[in-house]
């Protein structure tokens, strides 16, 4: 259905790719050293010392596969203390990652602010490369580490900052609100940042009657329906959420009677519009926490079910599995091989980090 207050700009020269982030030159590795490589064979000691987080992931880890996993979770857990480490697992990580070796969870915004209130030396990510920025955005003096630095994002990559400042060209005087799954290089041409739990309330602080909201077309056009705001709008899309569809939902529903859908706003306006509820990764894991459906399908990354899913024991879970291939680069060995190699080290230009962290401490500010 039109929405009269949605215009998507289309630029007249074709979206340069994104570039490979750099990988990391080891000068973590030559500040603080390497540590020799922890034992990984699996044990009854293993086995009796890791019982108590086996216990968390049961539902959703079988046991024949936790021997595998058992002698990374000890060796991480055992690293962390060592170099003063904290581990930061987005919702969408898989559940021996998110119940047994993350100190916190949450979506990538929670994530960095956490990771600030910490005393610890280093942040590993345990997300994707834009999430790892925003982490070094808001923890300068820490050495943040992303386990595999090809992690990357298919919203992140739609857009550059030559891109915004075209925009800018386009529409001049237009305030432009960045969603935080972008490149710290977008976010610094940006005027504020939102997350898909605050985007309305961003777009409304201007009191103007235009806002450019990059780069999620679909976040966008959600935007539109719920502020009078007009909404200028970039083509770029997740691709794991826009994979899903109005029909596809509809059977859930037939199959399941009284089922509860649940979406986020980074799917297609069709999906959104057949869901029950529509909000945040945090904000979908609050409603089952709060409203323990009987049935429920979380129309979202594929993860993220399982790891509700080990809360939530009288809620059952209808899983539609599209995966993030971006998010699953990042496990638990190589989380290990980053703590002992201290790679790959998130850098960035810091005339860059300068205003890209004001665009992000805007949104903290106004959020609080
Ligand atoms: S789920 Fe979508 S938005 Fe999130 S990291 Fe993957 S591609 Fe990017």
């Amino acid at each position: 259905m039109a929405t009269p207050n949605f215009e998507l700009f289309q630029p007249k020269i074709p979206n340069p790719p994104a570039a490979e982030p750099r990988p990391g030159e080891g000068k973590a590795a030559r500040r603080l050293g390497v540590l020799p490589m922890p034992s990984l064979e699996w044990n009854p000691q293993v086995e009796k010392e890791t019982a108590h987080l086996y216990e968390r992931v049961k539902k959703v880890v079988p046991p024949v596969e936790w021997p595998f996993f058992a002698p990374y979770v000890k060796a991480i857990n055992a690293l962390k203390k060592e170099r003063n480490a904290v581990l930061l697992a987005h919702n969408y990580q898989t559940p021996e990652i998110y119940n047994c070796v993350a100190d916190f969870v949450g979506d990538s915004l929670q994530l960095a602010k956490e990771a600030g209130k910490t005393d610890a030396d280093i942040i590993v990510q345990g997300g994707v490369h834009f999430m790892a920025e925003t982490s070094k955005l808001l923890n300068p003096d820490k050495t943040v580490l992303i386990p595999d630095i090809k992690a990357g994002c298919s919203l992140a990559s739609s857009i550059t900052g030559a891109d915004v400042r075209l925009l800018r060209q386009r529409y001049p005087g237009v305030p432009v609100v960045t969603y935080v799954n972008t490149s710290a290089d977008v976010k610094a041409e940006s005027d504020i940042c939102c997350t898909s739990s605050n985007a309305v309330q961003v777009v409304e602080s201007f009191g103007t009657d235009r806002v450019i909201c990059i780069p999620d077309e679909y976040l966008a056009r959600w935007v539109a329906t719920q502020t009078k705001v007009k909404i200028i709008a970039w083509k770029g899309h997740c691709e794991v959420h826009e994979r899903f569809t109005a029909a596809e939902l509809r059977d859930y529903r037939v199959a399941n009677p009284g089922v509860q859908i649940l979406a986020h706003p980074e799917c297609p306006p069709e999906v959104i519009d057949e869901a029950d509820f529509t909000g945040s990764t945090s904000a979908l894991i609050d409603y089952v926490r709060k409203h323990s459906p009987r049935k429920v399908v979380m129309v979202t990354e594929c993860s993220m079910a399982d790891n509700v899913a080990a809360e939530a024991p009288n809620t059952e879970f209808i899983r539609p599995c599209n995966l993030c291939p971006h998010m699953k680069r990042i496990t638990l060995p190589k989380i290990l091989d980053s703590l002992v190699y201290l790679r790959e080290e998130v850098e960035i230009d810091p005339a860059i980090a300068a205003l890209a962290r004001r665009a992000v401490e805007r949104m903290i500010a106004l959020k609080n």
